[in-house]
């Protein structure tokens, strides 16, 4: 047996493209509908937000993208990432199971986000775009855009859920600091923003009306694209680094996971982590279960239809498949601001719907409970968002201790907690509640729908 803690991999190592599990499903995913027409949205329908080649890769049938060498090279900065083997989390659950985590939060702004900002400024800049505009629900994104826009010298304006402003103002601190703009939305700059400040000033906004509101923007200005942090087929294209990395480095010490588990808000960070073991499980080299962490205030995967729906808030986006609350939905708020978001990726709802990954839900206090245990063991602060993930490891992990199995366990801890400590101070003085999303307010919320 290896004894390894941390598992290395040479910079060299840094993957050369990325893969892309459209082209090994037995099914393609349903495509996205133009609210009009109803019709799949062609190119046309998406210049006036995405550059040619983001928009390429979004409908691209290929296995595999070749990463572009500038992108490769603003990776170096903190890939590989280091694929770790909690051993002190293992000792205090006193399991036989294996854990190990992929540790994003090492990239300049303490995420995964990195992963796909740089590429989405690389293009947008290479096509002669000036300026990006963005939401951001607790921070990640925002800051993630503002990084990679310094790295290629584009402008960043970036629409913040107010609730998140208000209660991380570090957060956006750290993307002025980068050089973005950041405004608190519901804005009055936007048409969307002043209407529904007319209807509820007190609004906390919700990442529904940020993206109406920057997209709105970038709409309307012929030098001016959007970005989107989650979500599209090409985000989740570019975060399959994460796992591609992850197989190299266990196929490395000889391990083969046979659990793997990841948190979903729009589902980046587990599509980046499974897909690439989806593939190996495709093609019968290995065979782990799969599973998706959800809060439970915000339970799309588990609550939610599989309908097509608006991504946004105001009805500005194309009709995508997925599994939604309804785009008027406005969960609780939680902390784990990165998983409040009402839909999920369509590529990760089209999967889900083939059976190919399973899908549980969870409440804020199991999810800090894990996330001070890992603290405590391991020294890594998370992120509230992978707390998610980390409380299905610990239930895993105490099942294979009933057990006796000595499973191999994978997640990604995907992000930092160094900006949620005021959410951990709440944990710590028991002032932390829990929000199950009661079944009258989901139905509510489907009620909504968009009718085809
Ligand atoms: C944004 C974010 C998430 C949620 O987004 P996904 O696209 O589901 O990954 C989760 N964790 C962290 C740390 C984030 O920044």
């Amino acid at each position: 047996m290896n004894e390894a803690t941390r598992v290395p991999l040479d910079e060299s190592r840094i993957p050369h493209d990325w893969y892309n599990i459209v082209a090994d499903l037995p099914v393609p995913p349903p495509p996205p509908l133009h609210p009009g027409t109803l019709r799949p949205v062609g190119p046309d329908d998406l210049a006036p937000l995405f550059p040619s080649d983001l928009i390429e890769q979004e409908v691209c049938a290929d296995r595999h993208v070749t990463i572009p060498a500038s992108v490769r090279d603003v990776y170096r900065l903190w890939r590989p990432t280091p694929l770790i083997r909690a051993r002190r989390l293992e000792r205090a659950l006193g399991t036989p199971a294996r854990i190990y985590y992929k540790y994003e939060g090492g990239s300049p702004s303490g995420s995964h986000k990195p992963n796909t900002a740089v590429p989405q400024a690389y293009y947008n800049a290479r096509s002669g775009v000036r300026r990006l505009t963005t939401e951001t629900g607790a921070g990640q994104w925002g800051s993630a855009l503002a990084f990679a826009c310094a790295q290629y010298d584009i402008e960043c304006e970036v629409w913040m859920v107010r609730a998140s402003h208000d209660q991380k103002p570090h957060r956006a601190s750290l993307m002025r600091v980068y050089g973005a703009t950041v405004h608190a939305s519901p804005s009055p700059m936007t048409e969307t923003g002043r209407k529904i400040l007319a209807e509820h000033p007190g609004s906390p906004g919700s990442l529904g009306i940020a993206i109406s509101e920057a997209v709105e923007v970038a709409a309307s200005a012929p030098d001016t694209r959007y970005a989107l942090g989650s979500v599209l087929n090409h985000v989740l294209l570019h975060q399959t680094v994460i796992g591609e990395e992850a197989l190299e480095q266990l196929a490395s010490i000889g391990e083969v996971p046979d659990v793997i588990v990841g948190c979903t808000g729009g589902g980046s960070n587990f599509g980046g982590l499974t897909f690439p073991f989806m593939r190996e499980r495709l093609a019968g080299r290995m065979n782990p279960v799969i599973r998706a962490v959800e809060p439970e205030a915000c339970p799309s995967f588990t609550q939610g239809a599989y309908a097509y729906d608006f991504g946004d808030t105001a009805g500005l986006t194309p009709l995508l498949k997925m599994h939604t609350l309804g785009h008027g939905f406005i969960p609780d708020p939680i902390h784990a601001g990165g998983l409040r978001y009402h839909g999920m990726s369509p590529l990760l709802s089209h999967i889900y719907e083939l059976g190919m990954f399973e899908a549980v839900a969870k409440s804020q206090t199991e999810c800090f409970e894990a996330g001070l245990r890992f603290a405590r063991t391991e020294g890594i602060v998370p992120a509230p968002e992978p707390t998610h993930a980390l409380a299905e490891v610990v239930a895993e992990a105490l099942r294979c201790k009933e057990s006796g199995e000595s499973k191999v366990l994978l997640t990604a801890l995907c992000g930092h907690g160094h900006f949620d400590l005021n959410a951990y101070e709440r944990y710590l003085s028991g002032r932390m509640e829990d929000h199950a999303l009661p079944r009258d307010r989901i139905e509510a919320a489907l009620a909504g729908l968009p009718v085809l």
